[in-house]
């Protein structure tokens, strides 16, 4: 068995199991290997039945002597068996699993674990797990008499059922998981072999194999992403820009633009506009990450570099995750730059230059703004010297590329909303630079947010009316995240919203939808009438996370908050409280659920996007904010980014191995998992 076959071709799995694998991740063999346990239940410790004492969880070894199935008085069925063994007999009992008359007839052996109670006078099994022996232990078993592997579950889909799968699996695919690290790296960190280590985190031996085996795997996660990313800052430092800039040269007219903005810059940015200035004066190409909470100012730090990019007669381009955010930074850039002279284009999907579809075009505007239409093949540059990527996380990796591909080695500047903790930055982005906004704006002030339990509804409706009556504001409306791209669903559930609202809500106020499936043009014109004041209302599937700016809006009303991430939630919120008005963010959630309603309350008193996301991480675990799909960073499975002291061997390590074979020529298997290993790319909607 191959490790990249589908899953479904494993025995006992197929169309149905498959299916419900995915939500777990797991689409082939390999996923399937290492969709690992989190933790072990201790069914270790076997006796004798004459030995076992009230309150122990243990296991034993006995042939069912007799079962049956028994009515309870409210006429469920119980499950009792006698089990014998050399030293005595015990009852074990479960509760409606009639089949089990069966499964564990009279004569078979079996090795049952659980706890041990006092039922009435005799000791009793209640609800053991069980496992069919062929003769008395010890023997291998996967359930019971020894330290048991609990999975992370989901529908249809128990650990029991993925023990009874992968254990058969390890055997057939013994021969296909070989080592990669080199030997002296394994011997310097003291680590297992890489089978051992797959084996024993499944079906560890011992505590302590269990631990060296998450060790092992750990290192290996760190280490194979510290590699790519080194591996990455070699290859960019050897290239030579195509375009040299000149930066000195345009001072004057720098300082000029930067006193005319309509604000003044935060220290934030123009620290950040410096290193990038920095930059972009070197002969080697500029690969920076401007990182900023949502409202920090980061277009106009871009804005910047890109004016000094035409004043050198060169082209940037200024790619977005959507429609709607390349619209906006279109406008927002045309402000700030048509005034000098600067002449800037728009390249969507739905807005391609004429004659672009069948034949080479050029551009000559001197800023093409777009979305991932700007990587279409027959769009070509003259003279591409930067490079912008706005949402980075939204791009893969391949359509980052293929846009920097488009200029001879240009300049670089990614941007993110995302707040990346240090350690996970060092770790994902050795081969970045950083630059960091850490203020908002002066003036900025606090998104006043409230939990709004079911019973409140009507009353925050009716304080919405008399906000928009009052103060001449707006709302938006987010629908619940129902999956992380735009699906049917989501749009559906939307515009059921939307009546919903317009109808039985608020029938004298004027309502728009948004939704990631409408044209290009409607979206342009729905969002134009917003920004404009003439709807009230905005409702809109959470597309509008992504950076949208309407100056008017001061409320942001968000239906079925739990269902997102504290630092999403942040996002959002951040929509609203952009000018100098007080605004307010407003979960509707339907749950009555202690611990969600605690989780989004922490909303109400914490600002800081950092903040929000370290907490994430700890309640809902690394998935929900750094999941691959959403912010394209890495879903470890066993490290953490938090683990300094591996993630300082890992480097060690990295980097030794990079000065000795830069191209690892010697470590082919080492340099295929790598290749594996590369971050595959997300498509945008
Ligand atoms: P983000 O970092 O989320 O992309 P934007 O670049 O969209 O933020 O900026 C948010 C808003 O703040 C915009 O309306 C922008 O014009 C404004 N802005 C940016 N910098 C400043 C500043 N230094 N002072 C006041 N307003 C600013
Ligand atoms: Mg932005």
């Amino acid at each position: 068995m191959e490790l990249s076959q589908p899953v479904e071709k494993v025995y006992l799995v197929g169309k149905v199991f498959a299916r419900r694998l995915k939500k777990l991740g797991i689409e082939t063999v390999g996923d399937l290997l290492t969709h690992f346990p989190f933790r072990y239940q201790d069914y270790s410790l076997v006796t004798k039945i004459a030995l076992l004492q009230p309150g122990e969880t243990v296991t034993i070894g006995g042939k069912i002597l007799a079962i049956k199935n028994e009515f309870t008085k409210n006429r469920k069925k119980i499950q009792k068996a006698q089990v014998g063994d050399s030293t005595g007999i015990i009852e074990a009992v479960w509760y409606n699993q009639p089949f089990l008359v069966k499964t564990l007839s009279p004569g078979k052996f079996v090795s049952l674990s659980g706890k041990v109670n006092w039922f009435g006078k005799k000791l009793v099994m209640a609800m053991p797990e069980y496992e069919l022996v062929t003769a008395n232990l010890p023997q291998p078993t996967i359930h019971t008499g020894r330290l048991v592997p609990i999975y992370p579950e989901t529908y249809g889909i128990s650990s029991k059922w993925l023990r009874s799968r992968i254990a058969p699996l390890l055997e057939q695919c013994k021969d296909k998981l070989f080592e990669y690290l080199p030997y002296s790296i394994l011997e310097k960190n003291q680590l297992i072999n890489y089978k051992e280590a797959i084996y024993q985190i499944h079906f560890p031996e011992s505590k302590e194999m269990a631990k060296k085996s998450r060790e092992r795997l750990a290192f290996d996660e760190l280490f194979l992403l510290l590699l790519a990313s080194f591996k990455r800052r070699k290859e960019w430092e050897s290239k030579t820009v195509g375009n040299k800039f000149q930066i000195s040269k345009f001072q004057p007219q720098i300082q000029q633009f930067l006193k005319n903005l309509p604000f003044e810059l935060t220290k934030s940015q123009r620290k950040a506009i410096g290193e990038i200035l920095t930059d972009l004066s070197e002969a080697k190409p500029m690969n920076r990450l401007l990182e900023g909470d949502v409202g920090s100012g980061k277009t106009v730090v871009a804005t910047v570099a890109m004016s000094v990019a035409s004043l050198n007669g060169f082209q940037s381009a200024f790619m977005a995750p959507t429609e709607i955010l390349a619209f906006q930074h279109f406008e927002t850039i045309s402000k700030l730059l048509s005034p000098w002279g600067i002449k800037i284009e728009l390249v969507t999907g739905s807005q391609k230059p004429k004659g672009a579809v069948t034949q080479k075009y050029f551009p000559s505007a001197d800023i093409i703004v777009g979305t991932h239409a700007l990587i279409f093949k027959k769009l070509n540059f003259k003279k591409l010297a930067l490079v912008v990527i706005d949402e980075q996380h939204r791009f893969g990796v391949e359509q980052r590329a293929l846009l920097r591909q488009k200029g001879v080695s240009p300049h670089l500047l990614t941007m993110t909303a995302t707040p990346i903790p240090r350690t996970v930055a060092l770790t994902l982005y050795g081969d970045l630079d950083l630059s960091i906004l850490k203020e908002l704006p002066p003036g900025r002030m606090r998104v006043k947010t409230w939990v709004v339990p079911p019973e409140k509804r009507q009353a925050a409706y009716e304080w919405i009316k008399s906000q928009i009556k009052t103060y001449q504001t707006q709302a938006f409306v987010i629908c619940p995240l129902i999956e992380e791209s735009e699906t049917l669903q989501a749009v559906k559930a939307a515009t059921i919203e939307y009546h919903f609202l317009q109808k039985e809500v608020f029938p004298n106020f004027k309502i728009g939808l948004l939704h990631g499936r409408m044209k290009a043009k409607e979206k342009e014109v729905t969002l134009n009438q917003f920004r404009q004041g003439l709807l009230d209302i905005l409702v809109a599937t959470p597309v509008v996370e992504v950076g949208v700016d309407i100056p008017g809006a001061t409320m942001m009303l968000i239906e079925g908050a739990e269902r997102f991430g504290l630092a999403q939630l942040h996002q959002l919120r951040g929509r609203v409280g952009r000018r100098q008005k007080q605004s307010y963010c407003l979960l509707f959630s339907e749950t009555n659920n202690p611990g969600i309603l605690k989780r989004l309350k922490a909303l109400e008193t914490m600002f800081s996007g950092s903040v929000l996301a370290e907490l994430d991480l700890k309640l809902r675990g690394p998935g929900e904010i750094y999941g691959t799909r959403q912010h394209g960073l890495p879903n470890l499975k066993v490290a953490t980014f938090s683990d300094l002291i591996l993630i300082e061997k890992a480097k060690i390590s990295a980097l030794k191995l990079l000065k000795e074979d830069a191209n690892l020529a010697q470590f082919s298997p080492l340099k295929q998992k790598l290749e594996e290993y590369t971050i595959k790319p997300v498509s945008p909607d």
